[in-house]
């Protein structure tokens, strides 16, 4: 056993306010999912708008999510699009668009 704990009082106090101060910080400042625009700004994943460099994104059909360049898939019969995973996996659930009802595959 050690004579002293190696960690004073004082040095104690400071690690736990440090610590309270980082659990604050994180309550009031939630991370938040972000992606790279094209234009190189950091934006909310789920923007549809960058502010930046005002460059849009249509809905995916089936979660809202912006479509982004490499996962659009487009329905066959509407031609609106979706993003890869949510369409596919909408697909095994159910046999139609969720846009124009028809048989999307
Ligand atoms: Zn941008
Ligand atoms: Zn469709």
């Amino acid at each position: 056993m050690p004579e002293k704990n190696l960690i004073s009082d004082k040095e104690k106090e400071e690690i736990r306010d440090w610590l309270l101060q980082l659990s604050v910080n994180q309550n009031q400042e939630p991370v938040l999912p972000t992606r790279p625009c094209d234009c190189g700004y950091q934006i909310y994943d789920a923007s549809l708008k960058c502010f930046k460099c005002k460059q849009t994104w249509e809905p995916c059909i089936i979660t809202g999510m912006p479509l982004l360049k490499n996962q659009i898939i487009n329905c066959q019969s509407c031609g609106k699009g979706a993003l890869k995973d949510a369409w596919n996996t909408y697909l095994q659930a159910y046999p139609t668009c969720p846009w124009c009802n028809k048989h999307a595959k």
